[in-house]
């Protein structure tokens, strides 16, 4: 009997009417690469409730993955009933970017430099797709994963208009990286982000780093839901090896 991973890469593949065979692995940042959300959602909840909007950090877990426009419009329609112009947006925006960054550094993942060395050394290319312009973390980026991610391996707040859910940065992910849909992994912790792999068409892993129930990845979509990277680590040779 197929186990839970293969039984699940079957499944896209009958869905998806091809064969996957891995070649490049799409990552996001936060919450994957960085145990950073914690400090994005405290930051902006601080920021908007300085606009004078009600809100909890907790919420923010299921912005994730938004451009910063798109988050703040949410709010704002809400309350203030109507949107942000791109003036605004800014002034906002570095609020948010200047008490994120206020927190220090953001520590990796656990286990997520263990995952992305063995998953290079297999020879998979690694693509990183996020939808953050934080400076301080995309800089880090090298130091922390030497040599996974080349510079043109990356889509940024900079490269995207429209961001997660939609399927643009990971489409664009897919240019970058040079393969199709299916010989590609989308590794997310947001259910947003989720969303956006699923509609690139892409089979997507969900590692449940903070504090949503399963249930919104999964319903997001999800192929595969793992509790945090240990548990993936334990499982990533089934998928590097599926086909091959
Ligand atoms: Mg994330």
């Amino acid at each position: 009997m197929d186990n839970p991973v293969t039984a699940a890469i079957r499944r896209y593949e009958e869905r998806r009417g091809c064969r996957f065979r891995l070649e490049a692995i799409l990552s996001d940042m936060d919450g994957v690469l960085y145990d950073s959300m914690k400090y994005h959602a405290a930051a902006w909840a601080a920021t908007m409730q300085g606009e004078g909007i009600e809100c909890r950090p907790e919420e923010f877990y299921m912005h994730e993955g938004r451009t910063g426009k798109a988050t703040i419009n949410i709010y704002f329609t809400r309350d203030k009933g109507r949107e942000v112009d791109d003036e605004e947006t800014s002034r906002i925006y570095a609020e948010k970017a200047r008490r994120f960054v206020a927190f220090g550094k953001a520590d990796p993942m656990p286990g997520a430099q263990r995952l992305m060395r063995r998953i290079k050394d297999a020879g998979i290319r690694a693509v990183l797709v996020t939808g953050s312009g934080q400076r301080s973390l995309l800089d880090k980026i090298e130091a922390d994963y030497p040599g996974i991610f080349t510079p043109g391996a990356m889509v940024t707040a900079f490269d995207v208009k429209k961001g997660k859910p939609d399927a643009e940065p990971y489409l664009m992910g897919l240019k970058k990286g040079g393969v199709a849909p299916c010989n590609a992994v989308v590794l997310e912790n947001a259910p947003l982000g989720v969303e956006a792999g699923v509609a690139a068409g892409i089979f997507t892993v969900a590692v449940n780093t903070g504090p949503l129930p399963d249930a919104a990845l999964t319903e997001a979509g999800a192929d595969l839901v793992f509790p945090d990277m240990a548990s993936l680590y334990r499982q990533i040779d089934q998928i590097i090896t599926y086909n091959r």
